[in-house]
């Protein structure tokens, strides 16, 4: 059993004033007192024989196959797994901790898992709006990133992203951008869970001249960071098949296949790489994908809004993870995904706020929301996608169409302590009848109250653990006003 300091990072001692080694019910009448309906971490003196954490709530969403919820119940955590799931008097009863994350008012629930996503582009958000996909990427965004984007960039961007990340609840990404040695190095910093994409692109981008100098770099990434970490699995990502060639990409397979690693790409998204699919390979992508085999491995297909009902049967049976992104798909007008008929088909689908440039935040939150709604006035049809449905797919089918649902996803002893709380305390939870039609119509990122991962807490309340938010809110403007300035001066 470990004790409770490597959970208690500075600013929580800050939090928890300075008796912060006792209950805070023997803290001296000086410390400020705990904000009204605010959750308490209670940390008592260290016992050595004691857990971790006991994370408790007046629901506990466990995710789990027969779809349980524990009334009043309790997750006891130890070194960053789950020990036992119950009721809180049961689990208060067997297991003493060292710390103890109060639940009146919260929900207790699996983090959300953001299955595709481009993180260090929340330093363009708003730069370029109202375009279609190709027109945004050519005109704006590739020009953009070759001008802008260095390993600075993206530290900033990337630390940017994962703390609206923590805010939102996300627990787990899957991350495709430049530099994926500073993402990951982040990511490590944070205390977030990530796959992080070595990017592969047929043209000069901002880490490399060309596709084959991309493939190289990326081998050098996965090498390095393959076991180092176990929080960060280092994949590779090539783009589309509209910015790699066939054999480029069957090369990347092979890369991955020989590192043991999954592959991330963007696939089927607009009607854009629909047409270039059949011009320059006389076939549809997925069903290119299939032909060169592209397929034999682990892989997490971003988008899939144009499958043909072929390639829906190709992807259920391959196990391809698909990552629907509605809110990108609908600002940039990229179509709608039938993400039903894939889940009638036994396709593994999770949910994926793409970057912060085409969507333009990383709140999972407004993904549930949408994904549901997008299927309903589709199909016309209010039954098509219930909330129980999407809260899975950002959660346990998210880890599914990832691949690692017998680490993450639900709240289950033996699963990694990927934990959330969302509190009930603000008026549109006033009244509630349904827990998950709560979460999935009503909660946003402002109503998630505690985020730990691994076991280690991120955030509490508002207060970030692992990540100086001053420091990189001055740093991002600073950036920004440079990036905003040479617009300017570009375009006049
Ligand atoms: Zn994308």
């Amino acid at each position: 059993m470990t004790n409770f300091r490597h959970l208690l990072e500075p600013n929580l001692r800050r939090i928890l004033g300075a008796c912060c080694l006792a209950s805070i019910a023997a803290c001296s009448p000086a410390e400020p007192p705990q904000t009204p309906g605010s959750p308490a971490a209670i940390v008592n003196e260290v016992d050595p024989d004691a857990i971790d954490l006991i994370i408790s709530g007046d629901y506990v969403v466990t995710m789990d196959a027969a779809g349980n919820i524990i009334r009043d119940g309790a997750v006891a955590v130890d070194e960053g797994l789950i020990i036992a799931v119950g009721p809180a008097e049961e689990i208060n009863a067997q297991f003493t901790a060292n710390g103890n994350i109060d639940g009146g008012n919260r929900i207790v629930m699996p983090g959300l898992i953001n299955g595709h996503s481009h993180a260090a582009m929340t330093l363009l958000r708003g730069v370029a709006d109202d375009l279609a996909l190709m027109d945004w990427l050519n005109n704006y965004i590739f020009p953009a990133e070759v001008e802008f984007v260095d390993a600075e960039f993206v530290r900033i961007g990337t630390e940017l992203a994962c703390w609206e990340m923590i805010r939102g609840g996300t627990t787990t990404f899957v991350d495709m951008y430049y530099f994926p040695d500073v993402i990951a190095q982040v990511v490590e910093q944070c205390g977030l869970r990530a796959y992080v994409s070595a990017t592969v692109i047929d043209q000069r981008s901002p880490d490399a001249e060309s596709a084959a100098d991309s493939l190289v770099k990326g081998k050098d990434f996965v090498d390095q960071w393959k076991g180092r970490n176990s929080r960060i699995t280092p994949i590779y990502g090539p783009h589309a098949d509209y910015t790699l060639n066939s054999e480029q990409l069957v090369a990347t397979r092979a890369a991955a296949t020989e590192a043991g690693v999954p592959i991330s790409i963007h696939m089927s998204e607009s009607p854009f790489e629909l047409e270039y699919s059949k011009q320059a390979y006389g076939t549809t992508t997925i069903d290119l994908f299939e032909s060169i085999g592209f397929l034999d491995g682990p892989t997490i297909g971003a988008h899939v809004v144009w499958p043909t009902t072929d390639e829906i049967r190709i992807l259920a049976e391959r196990k391809v993870g698909v990552i629907h992104n509605p809110t990108s798909n609908m600002k940039i007008a990229s179509g709608i995904s039938p993400v039903a008929d894939m889940l009638a088909a036994g396709v593994r689908v999770g949910l994926g706020t793409d970057g912060a440039a085409s969507n333009n935040d990383l709140d999972m939150w407004e993904e549930m929301r949408l994904a549901s709604f997008l299927q309903k006035v589709d199909k016309m049809d209010p039954e098509v996608m219930s909330a129980n449905t999407v809260l899975r797919m950002a959660t346990s089918g998210g880890a599914a169409a990832i691949g690692i649902e017998d680490k993450i996803g639900t709240i289950e002893a033996g699963k990694r302590a990927d934990i959330i709380q969302v509190s009930f305390d603000d008026v549109h939870f006033v009244p509630t009848y349904d827990v998950i039609s709560h979460l999935v119509y009503v909660a946003d990122e402002q109503d998630v109250a505690s985020v730990t991962v691994d076991g280690r807490l991120l955030m509490l309340d508002g207060e970030f653990l692992t990540i100086d938010t001053e420091r990189v809110r001055q740093e991002a403007t600073e950036l920004a006003k440079r990036i905003q300035s040479a617009l300017a001066e570009r375009n006049r």
